[in-house]
């Protein structure tokens, strides 16, 4: 498909989650913009975390079956409607489904088949575009074999990315071994090339209840609106100007404009509605987006942060898309799930990067070196320390042969590291990026704190569901399904025209 040139963004009124009234804001956009779901339809919402304790990090099971309904009133040439996601932080996607209502709403809808991407087999897609990152990704068979892409995102604030709207919720199309791949000072980058593989000709966001703030915690902000559109560049700019925030400053944003992908120019972007893009404005006026240096944001804390930069400095002077953000990430979790965390935080020391300064740790206070790329040298408790960066050129990381570990074997993996340092005074967290997961689990472990993943309000839901994923891996592993499948994959019509990409 092509991306339209001249794209539009509608700005529709809606002050509750009820799906009729979602239905026909849908049905009225898709008309709008002449749009027809046909084929295979696949729509992705955001569920990068779900649960009573993260009621605002994802989009609403009443918005997506307003959505879905409305797929089903205007696509009569539909031969699979499906709904798609791979949530975050290594919970299996099954939970994210449970946990959210989505699957409560979605047996009212036995047509609509659900897919867990990181239960789908991964197929490789090749990229040809100019200032790629790679020349293979690998993605799931429903996102490569998608004919009419439906974009169904969440609009919130960003430690990463200072936004998610549309353009970034591509994350989510990734298993983690693909996903975590790139998920760097670059990850802007990744971005555009998941861009490349598939390109969603309807976005509708659900901005009633928005997430300001943070990406996995949010602080519910309440925007009454439901926004569509046919152009992610164009739909996430406008987003951007509801915020009053100047799109291009936005890395990924700025990136996809570049490669051709979209424009964020509102004077070539038809907007419409009934809500002016003024009071759009209004409505959002001390929205908090992301965006917040690790320094800055553990200030006043028992921790104190360090960050230089990570490698390619001639790029970057700090790594925007990996560790730094990640540790926002899971302190906020562990403040939801122990109150007593801040309290119960020893005085700690965590540096990113190749960072140069002093390290001002008192006797008994350790220093955490979190990422591949930490490199320190200096005077620790008065010891030499010298602490070299491990991190691996980006050309040695190949999707082919990506691995990745579940969630019991990175508790296992983090409670040896800090097993084997606890009378060091550093130690070093592995990986490139440390996933949020094993930032949290590394926390609880230096602050005694309580392990989220054993809390007796997830642990039976979040067991419950690992089992199943993991048993339907190993029956598929029986029957001979091949998880990882290299090699030219079958594609569907939602394969974008701009940016040549030979399938
Ligand atoms: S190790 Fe972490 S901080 Fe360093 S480049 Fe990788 S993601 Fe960024």
């Amino acid at each position: 498909m092509r991306i339209p040139e001249r794209p539009r963004v509608i700005l529709r009124h809606c002050d509750a989650y009820e799906p009729e009234r979602i239905r026909s804001l849908v049905r009225e956009g898709l008309d709008t913009l002449g749009l027809k779901p046909r084929g295979r339809t696949l729509v992705k919402p955001n569920l990068v975390a779900a649960g009573k304790l993260f009621p605002h990090a994802h989009t609403r099971p009443e918005f997506e079956e307003g959505v879905l309904l409305a797929m089903q009133d205007r696509g009569t040439e539909i031969s699979e409607l499906a709904v798609g996601e791979r949530c975050g932080i290594t919970l299996p996607t099954r939970h994210a489904y449970s946990e959210s209502g989505f699957d409560r709403m979605l047996a009212r809808f036995p047509g609509v088949k659900r897919y867990c991407f990181e239960e789908a087999p991964q197929v490789e897609v090749r990229l040809t575009h100019p200032g790629r990152l790679r020349d293979a990704i690998f993605v799931p068979e429903p996102v490569a074999r998608a004919d009419f892409f439906v974009n169904t995102p969440k609009f919130k604030a960003h430690p990463w990315t200072t936004v998610t709207f549309s353009l970034k919720a591509y994350i989510g199309l990734q298993d983690d071994r693909h996903r975590l791949i790139d998920h760097d000072h670059r990850l802007g980058e990744k971005i555009v090339d998941l861009h490349h593989v598939l390109q969603a000709q309807f976005i509708a966001i659900d901005a009633i209840i928005a997430g300001q703030g943070r990406m996995l915690t949010p602080k519910p902000f309440p925007l009454n609106l439901v926004i569509l559109g046919d152009a992610q560049v164009a739909f996430d700019a406008v987003c951007c100007a509801i915020l009053g925030l100047e799109p291009r400053s936005v890395e990924h944003i700025r990136l996809a404009e570049d490669a051709g992908l979209g424009t964020t120019d509102l004077g070539r972007i038809q907007i419409s509605g009934d809500v002016t893009l003024e009071e759009a404005r209004a409505r959002a006026r001390g929205f908090e987006v992301g965006l917040v240096r690790v320094e800055k944001y553990f200030e006043g804390t028992k921790i104190s942060a360090y960050a230089g930069p990570p490698p390619e400095p001639e790029r970057t002077d700090y790594c925007w898309g990996g560790c730094p953000g990640a540790i926002e990430e899971a302190i906020e979790i562990l403040r939801l799930f122990d109150e007593e965390t801040d309290v119960k935080m020893p005085r700690l020391h965590i540096v990113f990067g190749a960072y140069e300064g002093p390290i001002d740790a008192g006797p008994g206070e350790k220093v955490v070196f979190i990422g591949d790329c930490s490199r320190w040298k200096g005077t620790l408790h008065g010891q030499d320390v010298e602490l070299p960066s491990i991190y691996l050129e980006r050309n040695l990381k190949d999707p082919h042969h990506a691995r990745a570990e579940d969630i019991y074997r990175k508790m296992l993996h983090v409670h040896r590291q800090m097993y084997a340092a606890r009378n060091a005074p550093f130690v070093r967290l592995e990986g490139c990026p440390v996933s949020v997961a094993e930032q949290v689990l590394a926390l609880v472990s230096l602050g005694g704190l309580r392990n989220p993943y054993f809390d007796p309000r997830e642990v039976v839901a979040f067991n419950k569901a690992w089992l199943s994923w993991r048993a339907r891996v190993a029956w598929q592993r029986t029957t001979g399904t091949r998880y990882q499948i290299a090699g030219p994959a079958q594609r569907g019509g939602a394969i974008p025209e701009q940016g040549p990409i030979s399938a």
